[in-house]
């Protein structure tokens, strides 16, 4: 199928959009909160211009400071599992890794409350200007390591990373609330070497319960704000 006629902004996006979100349903995903974001949030005005025509394909995509907007397969995937949690819905979720902002807005359409925490200055700027007309009010932009969460929101009932760790960062855990998921890209080590796999954890009342699921490629978790 040919990409998307772009019109610079003015592309119809709203067919272009329907027809991701039918593929992305092709591909699994099932839960309908989540195809009905993808639907409603305009995936291109958080790209490059010069990249428009591919913002409706399932593809990564560069945001300037070697950073990357994940693939909507992938951002589904992981909206799905941190869904799974009931409490997350309802309650506060802790995004790490704002990049462009195109995560945290269809979180804000998912959850009750949004706090989404970025450590490049630049990006936590441009992911700013990109929701502003989005007016999406429970989507709160924090500028600051999130490898040390962010204790004034805690507990959250889901905390949900875009950049990977060597671990899952005690700091995540502990702000996580009793009936909340964490999911996360991690390094775990296994009988083949180490790779990077997507990790859920439930923190229940006994303790955490993780899962180790299938491998990715996310850009690193780094300390420290630039
Ligand atoms: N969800 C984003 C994906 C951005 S890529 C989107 O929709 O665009 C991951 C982001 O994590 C990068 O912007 C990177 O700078 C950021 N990141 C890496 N380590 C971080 C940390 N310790 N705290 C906050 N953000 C971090």
């Amino acid at each position: 199928m040919a990409g998307p006629v772009a019109a610079g902004r003015g592309l119809d996006s709203e067919a272009v959009r329907a027809a991701m979100v039918r593929k992305l349903r092709e591909q699994g995903l099932h839960n309908a909160a989540v195809a009905q974001a993808f639907g409603a949030v305009p995936r291109h005005l958080f790209v490059d211009s010069a990249l428009v025509t591919q913002a409706y394909e399932d593809t990564s995509l560069p945001i300037g400071l070697g950073q990357t907007i994940s693939k909507p397969s992938v951002v589904g995937r992981m909206l799905e599992l941190l869904l799974e949690c009931p409490a997350v819905a309802q309650g506060r979720v802790l995004e790490i890794g704002t990049g462009c902002g195109y995560q945290a807005a269809l979180l804000g359409r998912l959850c009750r409350e949004v706090y989404s925490m970025e450590r490049l200055r630049a990006l936590h700027e441009k992911a700013r200007e990109n929701l502003r007309p989005l007016r999406i009010p429970n989507v709160h932009l924090i500028l600051g390591d999130g490898t040390l969460g962010y204790p004034k929101g805690a507990p959250y009932a889901g905390i949900l990373a875009a950049a990977g760790g060597e671990a899952i960062p005690d700091a995540w855990l502990e702000q996580l609330a009793v009936g909340g998921r964490l999911v996360a890209p991690a390094v775990v080590g296994g009988a083949s070497g180490e790779r990077q796999c997507l990790v859920v954890v439930d923190r229940t009342a006994q303790g955490c319960v993780q899962q180790v699921l299938e491998a990715v490629h996310f850009v690193p978790l780094k300390s420290g704000i630039v």
